[in-house]
């Protein structure tokens, strides 16, 4: 099956933290089209590991794909102090090049560059369809994309799962052509959300807030291709 996922990111540091022996993560602060910030993280991996180079602030390209990688964290109860390990996965990008650049840039002039997405991939959950409160339209579903670059420590990994959210007459669009097997290619931008789960603890049973950041993908435009409703 053809494969395509390409990412292209200009834009600036805002942390550096190291996640194991052979990888960093970063996030960094970049702007969609509609002057909106969003803050994708960053895989950085060994093989290069350019961003020992760089440091908070820095301006930055990156090349690289989107990723799913497990999640774990350990959560406390506010109430009786009880800890649980969650396991989850989070949207991420897997750099494959990183060039620092010379000079700050301002974000205004970065609108078309500093976050784009190119990715093929097979509808595999229904797509959910919606007004938001505005009364604009809203599709979400999510698109499994084929690996065409293996790293270290997922050399076996042959899928990544991705989140994809269309608005307007591109939602209207999406929920009639798309089902569970439609392969699209979508061009679009990288998007975070806030959200909060709600955890019941084990031991008292209250319920325990946790606040998470989603990444998705906000669509510009969607190519329908095999298996598409026409
Ligand atoms: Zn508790």
């Amino acid at each position: 099956m053809a494969r395509e996922n390409y990412v292209h990111l200009v834009g600036r540091i805002i942390e550096i933290e190291a996640i194991n022996d052979i990888s960093d993560i970063i996030t960094l602060e970049v702007v969609r089209r509609n002057g909106k910030r969003d803050f994708p993280r960053v895989v950085i991996y060994e093989s290069f590991k350019k961003c020992k180079d760089c440091s908070v602030n820095d301006f930055v390209f990156i090349k690289g794909i989107m990723a799913s990688r497990g999640k774990r964290q350990i959560i406390e109860c506010d109430i009786c102090g009880e800890t649980r390990v969650i396991e989850g996965f989070e949207t991420v990008v897997n750099a494959i090049d990183l060039v620092k650049l010379s000079e700050n840039l301002d974000f205004q002039d970065l609108k078309e560059i500093s976050n784009q997405v190119f990715i093929l991939g097979v509808v595999c959950r229904k797509v959910k369809y919606r007004k938001l409160a505005s009364g604009v339209s809203n599709a979400q579903y999510q698109l499994a994309i084929n690996r065409k670059l293996h790293v270290y420590e997922e050399n076996d990994k042959k899928s990544d799962y991705v989140f994809i959210t269309s608005l307007s007459n591109q939602a209207d669009e999406d929920f009639k052509r798309l089902d569970v097997g439609s392969q699209c290619f979508i061009n679009g931008g990288i998007q975070n959300r806030k959200i909060v789960r709600e955890i019941r603890c084990d031991n008292c049973s209250s319920i325990i807030k946790l606040s998470e950041q989603a990444t998705e993908i906000c669509t510009y435009n969607v190519e329908y291709l095999n298996n598409c409703k026409f």
